[in-house]
């Protein structure tokens, strides 16, 4: 598998992220995989859901104003090195993000942020509202170093459903995952990135036979991490998407719906 040495003391990611009770997705999907990476998670839990394997049924946003102030008080304690947005819940919490986001790169112009547009959930069941959306399109995707949108999630951020005219607009690197594109019988799913002279590299991996609880957190976590550790987008995206495939490859079906990854150190 292809894996990267961190290169410098990983210090903390930021991450924002809403709960999955059932422990598949969000916030516990961040911090299995930056902890089984060898990273540290600091988390600010966007909202709670009501979900388990086989889909979400409620979604309960947490304050805006108790974010801020959990986060002024990580920023003043903690080294963050790279801030991971995942289902974020709310417009206030997309804005809450963008203000933070702005301060920690007052101090580090290249702190990387990787954003998972998570807008519903694995099994089914709506994360986002069009308040959301529109605080993404316009506030968020201007600061975002690595997006990775499903295609599903590609549309909803841009009308003309247009990888390239996000990353002229918004984002650094764009990353199309092709999980919900790929025809039932074939045999890779691909991912295309993007950057700002359009598509750069296309990444092939062997489909899976399952459905998977937080496979979208953990690429973006682990990207997240590699980041934060000095790598590149470039060579961040192969071993992100290597330790992504291993925890796919041990998941397990804990429950009646999507199965689990696994998520333990990579394996040399
Ligand atoms: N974040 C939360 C809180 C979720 O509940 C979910 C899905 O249920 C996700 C993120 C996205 O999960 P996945 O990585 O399977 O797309």
């Amino acid at each position: 598998m292809s894996q990267l040495t961190p290169s410098a003391a990983s210090g903390s990611i930021l991450c924002l992220s809403g709960h999955d009770p059932c422990g598949g997705a969000g916030i516990q999907a961040d911090i299995e995989t930056i902890n089984s990476l060898g990273g540290h998670a600091a988390c600010l839990i966007t909202c709670l859901t009501v979900q388990d394997s086989r889909g979400l049924q409620a979604l309960q946003p947490v304050d805006a104003g108790l974010l801020a102030q959990q986060a002024t008080l990580l920023m003043d304690d903690l080294s963050i090195r790279a801030v991971k947005l995942g289902a974020l819940g709310s417009a206030g919490a997309a804005e809450l993000a963008a203000a933070l986001i702005r301060r920690l790169r007052s101090i580090n112009p290249a702190l990387p942020v990787v954003l998972d547009p998570v807008l519903s959930a694995g099994g089914g069941g709506q994360l986002s509202d069009r308040a959301l959306l529109s605080a993404l399109r316009s506030t968020l995707l201007p600061l975002i170093t690595l997006c990775t949108p499903n295609h599903a999630e590609l549309q909803a951020l841009s009308p003309a459903n247009q990888a390239s005219e996000l990353v002229a607009t918004g984002c650094q690197w764009l990353l199309l995952t092709g999980t919900d594109a790929a025809p039932a019988d074939a045999p890779v799913i691909q991912h295309h990135l993007y950057g700002q002279s359009g598509l750069t590299q296309v990444f092939d991996c062997p489909r899976l036979p399952e459905s998977y609880h937080g496979s979208g957190c953990t690429l973006a976590a682990a990207l997240s991490f590699y980041l934060a550790t000095g790598h590149t987008v470039t060579e961040a995206l192969p071993a992100a998407l290597a330790y992504t495939q291993q925890c796919l490859e041990d998941a397990r079906p804990l429950g009646q719906g999507q199965w689990f990854p696994q998520r333990h150190p990579p394996r040399s």
